[in-house]
């Protein structure tokens, strides 16, 4: 049969680069489809491929196959149904077309990630999610998708299918997603209110914070004694708020972190001074704001990269867990000591399998590095990963660990369904790179 390319497919044999450079991998053919039409005819084409996304994750997921398929040129808003308030796109939209599409009909997503310039395909695949006490990853909201299948065919699935929970967050190994349908929620408000609290007062309150409020994130300044807690609650648009913007001088803190952390790649032991002294200068104030859950806590401009990773606990294991995450970041046995931020959210248990919180109210906690081109070296990272592994812990899919198969199997119950269903609809391994390979075989 004559294999019919895409119009869009550019030859060239070329590399593919993660946003922060770290990982890379070549390519023979890289396809940009512009429809569903050409999305199938690329997958039928490709003996291995993978789909790209913004290539924001720190996992080695997105690329590492012969034919890689760009979604840049798959970025249409589809429908928009305003009697259900459900928006269909093409998975190459960005969360922030995705979102600007919502407001503009008063409605939102109740659960945004800190960033907007990601996929919808590539949010979905990897379970991105955001923080509250009610809120699930962004991949619960989806009601119904199209998926290409291993085999060129597409498969329309809804909340009625039983393969929903496994499609859901399944890093496109049991096909790609052509296009999503989403359940908006209404549009609200949030006065939301920042300011640096004592652990020993954090820890004593978080508790019940998920219930109290709508937007729930402790930034956790490890090595200070302090976290930077996020809290909004639900306001009505024309509620008077006495707002509290940050001091001007606060737009250097990237910058200063930089320079100190640039210092820690040689002695990581520095890292303490550094984030006292950043805790000192930039995290003292108090900050007042208002807006909507996208205006009011969704970071919209990122001038430095980073390296990231992210670990999901069950809540009631969270106390203990903290409490030796501190003693041994602390601990002098080491040269694990953690940059600014420790990310602390919030996720409802859900259904979905392969969710870092299936079955089980959860706390996520990141890991970052400034100094992305030395994260083989920074030690807080393997010293979080065996700390969660120990207490039953999942890794955020998009994000760095070193567990394999024989780590992850135990942590979800619904693993083996997943490994199998994979093996059924894709049994020529088609959407496996390496890494991938190495996490479901
Ligand atoms: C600065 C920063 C902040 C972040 N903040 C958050 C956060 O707040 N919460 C959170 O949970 N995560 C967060 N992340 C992680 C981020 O949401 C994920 O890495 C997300 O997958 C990136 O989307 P992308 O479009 O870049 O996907 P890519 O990295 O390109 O791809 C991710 C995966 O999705 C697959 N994929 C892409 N498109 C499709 C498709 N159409 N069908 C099937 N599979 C597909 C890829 O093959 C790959 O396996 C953050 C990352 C960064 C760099």
């Amino acid at each position: 049969m004559k294999q019919i390319m895409p119009k869009t497919e550019q030859p060239n044999e070329g590399m593919w680069f993660s946003w922060n450079n770290i990982i890379s991998h070549s390519y023979r053919r890289l396809l940009r489809p512009e429809n569903e039409n050409e999305l199938v005819e690329a997958v039928k084409s490709a003996g291995s491929l993978r789909m790209v996304g913004n290539g924001q994750s720190s996992a080695d997921i997105a690329a590492g196959t012969p034919t890689l398929i760009d979604s840049s040129n798959y970025a249409h808003v589809v429908s928009v149904d305003e009697q259900t308030r459900r928006i269909t796109v093409q998975s190459g939209v960005t969360l922030r077309t995705l979102i600007a599409e919502a407001e503009a009909r008063g409605w939102t997503l109740p659960c945004l990630p800190d960033i907007d310039t990601v996929t919808v395909g590539g949010a979905l695949a990897t379970g991105t999610h955001g923080t509250s006490g009610g809120a699930h990853p962004l991949a619960e909201y989806m009601v119904s998708c199209r998926i290409v299948t291993a085999d060129g065919s597409v498969r329309e699935i809804d909340e009625s299918d039983e393969l929903m929970p496994a499609v859901r967050c399944s890093l496109g190994v049991l096909g790609v997603f052509s296009t999503i349908t989403f359940q908006c929620h209404l549009l609200y408000h949030l006065r939301v209110e920042e300011r640096a609290v004592s652990d020993l007062e954090w820890t004593a309150s978080y508790r019940r914070w998920p219930a109290d409020y709508d937007f729930v994130r402790i930034i956790w300044l490890p090595h200070t004694g302090y976290g930077w807690v996020v809290l909004g609650e639900r306001i009505e648009s024309d509620f008077p708020v006495e707002e509290r913007t940050a001091p001007r001088y606060i737009k250097h803190r990237r910058e200063l972190s930089k320079l100190l952390y640039k210092r820690t790649v040689r002695r990581p032991r520095f890292t303490r001074l550094a984030n006292k002294a950043l805790r000192r200068l930039f995290f003292s104030h108090r900050v007042v704001s208002k807006g909507t859950l996208y205006g009011a806590t969704v970071t919209k401009a990122r001038a430095s990269t980073l390296e990231l990773a992210e670990w999901a606990v069950a809540l009631e294991k969270f106390d203990e867990l903290f409490a030796e995450l501190n003693r041994r970041l602390e601990s002098a046995d080491n040269n694990a000591y953690a940059h600014i931020p420790m990310d602390i959210r919030f996720l409802k248990g859900d259904d979905t399998w392969l969710s870092t919180a299936y079955g089980r109210d959860t706390v996520t906690v990141g890991c970052v590095t400034r100094n992305p081109e030395h994260a083989d070296e920074y030690e807080a990272f393997d010293l979080v990963e065996s700390l969660f592994l120990s207490y039953g812990g999942r890794p955020h899919w998009a994000k760095r660990f070193k567990a394999k198969s024989a780590e992850l199997a135990p942590l979800w119950p619904r693993w083996n369904d997943f490994v199998r269903l994979r093996r059924t609809m894709d049994p020529e391994d088609k959407f496996l790179n390496r890494y991938l390979s190495e996490v479901f075989s």
